[in-house]
Protein backbone atom coordinates (compact mmCIF):
# COMPACT_ATOMS: atom_id res chain seq x y z
CA UNK A 1 0.00 0.00 0.00
CA UNK A 2 1.77 3.49 -1.07
CA UNK A 3 0.58 6.02 0.98
CA UNK A 4 1.02 9.71 1.07
CA UNK A 5 0.54 11.80 4.19
CA UNK A 6 0.69 15.29 4.64
CA UNK A 7 0.40 16.96 8.01
CA UNK A 8 -2.35 19.91 7.82
CA UNK A 9 -1.56 20.87 11.03
CA UNK A 10 0.55 21.03 13.74
CA UNK A 11 -0.17 23.79 15.99
CA UNK A 12 -2.06 23.79 19.99
CA UNK A 13 -5.46 24.04 20.45
CA UNK A 14 -5.22 27.59 20.30
CA UNK A 15 -3.09 27.48 17.08
CA UNK A 16 0.41 29.39 16.55
CA UNK A 17 0.60 32.21 16.54
CA UNK A 18 -1.97 32.39 19.54
CA UNK A 19 -4.59 35.32 19.29
CA UNK A 20 -3.32 38.14 22.04
CA UNK A 21 0.28 36.68 22.74
CA UNK A 22 3.52 38.57 23.47
CA UNK A 23 5.56 35.96 23.29
CA UNK A 24 8.90 35.03 21.42
CA UNK A 25 7.01 32.27 19.21
CA UNK A 26 4.09 34.46 18.72
CA UNK A 27 5.69 37.11 17.54
CA UNK A 28 8.03 35.19 15.63
CA UNK A 29 8.37 35.73 11.87
CA UNK A 30 9.32 31.93 10.84
CA UNK A 31 6.99 30.33 9.00
CA UNK A 32 7.43 26.99 11.07
CA UNK A 33 6.15 29.01 13.57
CA UNK A 34 2.88 29.38 11.88
CA UNK A 35 1.18 26.14 12.94
CA UNK A 36 -2.33 24.94 11.85
CA UNK A 37 -4.20 22.91 14.36
CA UNK A 38 -3.78 19.16 14.11
CA UNK A 39 -5.10 17.53 11.23
CA UNK A 40 -3.55 15.10 8.85
CA UNK A 41 -4.47 13.89 4.61
CA UNK A 42 -3.84 10.62 4.19
CA UNK A 43 -4.12 9.49 0.44
CA UNK A 44 -4.08 6.30 -0.77
CA UNK A 45 -4.82 5.82 -4.70
CA UNK A 46 -8.17 7.72 -4.92
CA UNK A 47 -8.69 7.00 -1.71
CA UNK A 48 -8.19 10.90 0.56
CA UNK A 49 -8.95 10.36 4.65
CA UNK A 50 -8.54 13.35 6.78
CA UNK A 51 -8.11 13.26 10.32
CA UNK A 52 -10.19 15.48 12.51
CA UNK A 53 -12.01 18.65 11.32
CA UNK A 54 -10.65 21.53 13.92
CA UNK A 55 -11.24 24.93 13.26
CA UNK A 56 -8.78 25.26 10.43
CA UNK A 57 -9.90 22.62 7.96
CA UNK A 58 -11.69 24.53 5.75
CA UNK A 59 -8.09 26.63 5.02
CA UNK A 60 -6.25 23.27 5.11
CA UNK A 61 -8.31 21.92 2.62
CA UNK A 62 -7.60 24.73 0.16
CA UNK A 63 -4.40 24.72 0.88
CA UNK A 64 -4.06 21.29 0.15
CA UNK A 65 -5.90 21.35 -3.07
CA UNK A 66 -8.01 18.71 -1.42
CA UNK A 67 -11.07 18.27 -4.08
CA UNK A 68 -12.51 15.18 -2.65
CA UNK A 69 -12.54 13.26 1.05
CA UNK A 70 -13.99 9.52 1.30
CA UNK A 71 -13.34 9.20 4.95
CA UNK A 72 -13.16 11.40 7.87
CA UNK A 73 -11.63 9.68 11.37
CA UNK A 74 -12.60 11.59 13.99
CA UNK A 75 -10.05 11.46 17.55
CA UNK A 76 -12.53 12.85 19.84
CA UNK A 77 -14.36 14.93 20.32
CA UNK A 78 -12.94 18.71 21.44
CA UNK A 79 -13.40 21.58 19.59
CA UNK A 80 -9.56 22.24 17.94
CA UNK A 81 -10.61 18.39 16.19
CA UNK A 82 -14.23 19.02 15.61
CA UNK A 83 -15.39 22.51 15.00
CA UNK A 84 -14.56 22.57 10.97
CA UNK A 85 -16.89 19.62 10.20
CA UNK A 86 -19.79 21.91 8.87
CA UNK A 87 -17.50 23.37 6.25
CA UNK A 88 -17.67 19.50 4.76
CA UNK A 89 -21.24 20.90 2.61
CA UNK A 90 -18.35 22.07 0.00
CA UNK A 91 -17.62 18.54 -0.54
CA UNK A 92 -21.43 17.45 -0.09
CA UNK A 93 -22.21 19.93 -3.25
CA UNK A 94 -19.52 20.05 -5.38
CA UNK A 95 -19.40 16.37 -5.58
CA UNK A 96 -22.56 15.37 -5.09
CA UNK A 97 -21.82 13.06 -2.30
CA UNK A 98 -22.36 12.35 1.79
CA UNK A 99 -19.32 12.67 4.53
CA UNK A 100 -18.40 10.01 5.99
CA UNK A 101 -17.18 10.18 9.58
CA UNK A 102 -15.78 7.51 11.84
CA UNK A 103 -16.08 7.71 15.23
CA UNK A 104 -16.69 6.03 18.43
CA UNK A 105 -20.25 6.12 20.18
CA UNK A 106 -19.04 8.64 22.63
CA UNK A 107 -17.83 11.13 20.30
CA UNK A 108 -20.92 10.99 17.82
CA UNK A 109 -22.87 11.71 20.68
CA UNK A 110 -20.68 14.60 21.10
CA UNK A 111 -21.00 15.72 17.27
CA UNK A 112 -24.88 15.15 17.05
CA UNK A 113 -25.18 17.80 20.35
CA UNK A 114 -22.37 19.86 18.74
CA UNK A 115 -24.08 20.29 14.98
CA UNK A 116 -27.63 19.63 16.15
CA UNK A 117 -29.13 21.15 13.20
CA UNK A 118 -27.78 18.90 10.70
CA UNK A 119 -29.06 15.40 12.18
CA UNK A 120 -32.27 17.39 13.29
CA UNK A 121 -35.46 15.92 11.97
CA UNK A 122 -36.47 18.45 9.82
CA UNK A 123 -33.90 19.63 7.53
CA UNK A 124 -32.87 22.75 6.49
CA UNK A 125 -31.69 23.06 2.87
CA UNK A 126 -28.15 23.00 2.26
CA UNK A 127 -27.17 21.52 5.48
CA UNK A 128 -24.01 19.42 6.28
CA UNK A 129 -24.84 15.82 4.73
CA UNK A 130 -23.11 13.63 7.05
CA UNK A 131 -23.22 9.93 7.82
CA UNK A 132 -21.72 9.04 11.42
CA UNK A 133 -20.18 5.91 11.47
CA UNK A 134 -19.63 3.99 14.76
CA UNK A 135 -16.12 2.47 15.34
CA UNK A 136 -14.34 0.64 18.20
CA UNK A 137 -11.12 -0.26 18.62
CA UNK A 138 -11.40 -2.94 16.05
CA UNK A 139 -9.86 -2.58 12.51
CA UNK A 140 -11.99 -1.39 9.46
CA UNK A 141 -11.67 -0.27 5.96
CA UNK A 142 -12.59 2.54 4.63
CA UNK A 143 -13.14 2.29 1.01
CA UNK A 144 -10.88 -0.94 0.94
CA UNK A 145 -8.30 1.03 3.21
CA UNK A 146 -7.41 -0.98 5.98
CA UNK A 147 -7.65 1.51 9.50
CA UNK A 148 -6.79 0.41 12.89
CA UNK A 149 -7.51 2.37 15.34
CA UNK A 150 -5.40 2.69 18.62
CA UNK A 151 -6.43 3.59 21.95
CA UNK A 152 -4.52 6.11 23.88
CA UNK A 153 -5.14 8.30 26.93
CA UNK A 154 -6.02 12.08 26.50
CA UNK A 155 -5.58 12.75 30.35
CA UNK A 156 -8.46 11.07 31.73
CA UNK A 157 -10.03 11.33 28.38
CA UNK A 158 -9.92 8.03 25.86
CA UNK A 159 -8.71 9.32 22.72
CA UNK A 160 -8.54 6.81 19.04
CA UNK A 161 -5.24 7.27 17.34
CA UNK A 162 -5.45 5.14 14.16
CA UNK A 163 -2.87 2.77 12.09
CA UNK A 164 -2.86 3.36 8.35
CA UNK A 165 -0.16 0.97 6.70
CA UNK A 166 2.96 2.15 7.90
CA UNK A 167 1.77 5.12 9.38
CA UNK A 168 0.78 5.61 13.33
CA UNK A 169 -1.05 8.97 14.15
CA UNK A 170 -1.69 9.72 17.62
CA UNK A 171 -2.52 13.01 18.94
CA UNK A 172 -3.34 14.41 22.26
CA UNK A 173 -1.82 11.89 23.81
CA UNK A 174 0.26 11.23 27.32
CA UNK A 175 -0.27 7.47 27.97
CA UNK A 176 -0.56 4.49 25.44
CA UNK A 177 -1.63 1.66 27.16
CA UNK A 178 0.64 -1.09 27.04
CA UNK A 179 -2.09 -3.35 25.20
CA UNK A 180 -1.69 -1.24 22.04
CA UNK A 181 2.09 -1.64 21.68
CA UNK A 182 1.27 -4.60 19.12
CA UNK A 183 -0.89 -2.15 16.97
CA UNK A 184 2.09 0.49 16.45
CA UNK A 185 5.33 -1.92 16.31
CA UNK A 186 6.14 -2.06 13.14
CA UNK A 187 4.89 1.62 11.78
CA UNK A 188 7.46 3.46 10.01
CA UNK A 189 6.05 6.59 10.22
CA UNK A 190 5.03 7.42 14.40
CA UNK A 191 3.56 10.51 14.88
CA UNK A 192 2.59 11.11 18.48
CA UNK A 193 2.50 14.49 20.41
CA UNK A 194 2.96 14.69 24.18
CA UNK A 195 0.35 17.15 25.69
CA UNK A 196 0.11 17.74 29.06
CA UNK A 197 3.89 16.84 29.58
CA UNK A 198 5.65 19.07 31.96
CA UNK A 199 6.84 20.92 29.02
CA UNK A 200 3.11 21.98 28.10
CA UNK A 201 2.93 23.22 31.53
CA UNK A 202 5.51 25.11 31.18
CA UNK A 203 4.74 26.85 28.06
CA UNK A 204 1.23 27.44 29.28
CA UNK A 205 2.74 29.38 32.84
CA UNK A 206 5.46 30.99 30.44
CA UNK A 207 2.24 32.29 29.01
CA UNK A 208 0.63 33.76 32.00
CA UNK A 209 3.64 34.77 33.45
CA UNK A 210 3.97 37.16 30.39
CA UNK A 211 0.36 38.33 30.86
CA UNK A 212 1.08 39.02 34.50
CA UNK A 213 4.47 41.13 33.38
CA UNK A 214 1.97 43.52 31.08
CA UNK A 215 -0.94 43.90 33.74
ZN1 LIG B 1 2.73 32.77 22.57
ZN1 LIG C 1 -8.09 17.34 22.88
Amino acid sequence: MSLRVTILGSGTSLGVPMIACPCMVCQSSNPKDKRLRSSVLVQSGETNLVIDTGPDFRMQMLQSGTTHLEGILITHCHKDHTAGLDDVRAFNWINNTKAHVYAEASVIKSLRQEFAYAFSESKYPGLPDIILNKIDEQPFEVEGLPVIPIRVMHHLLPVLGFRIGDFCYLTDTNHVPENQFSKIRGSKVLVVDACATKRTFHILIYHRHLNSLRN
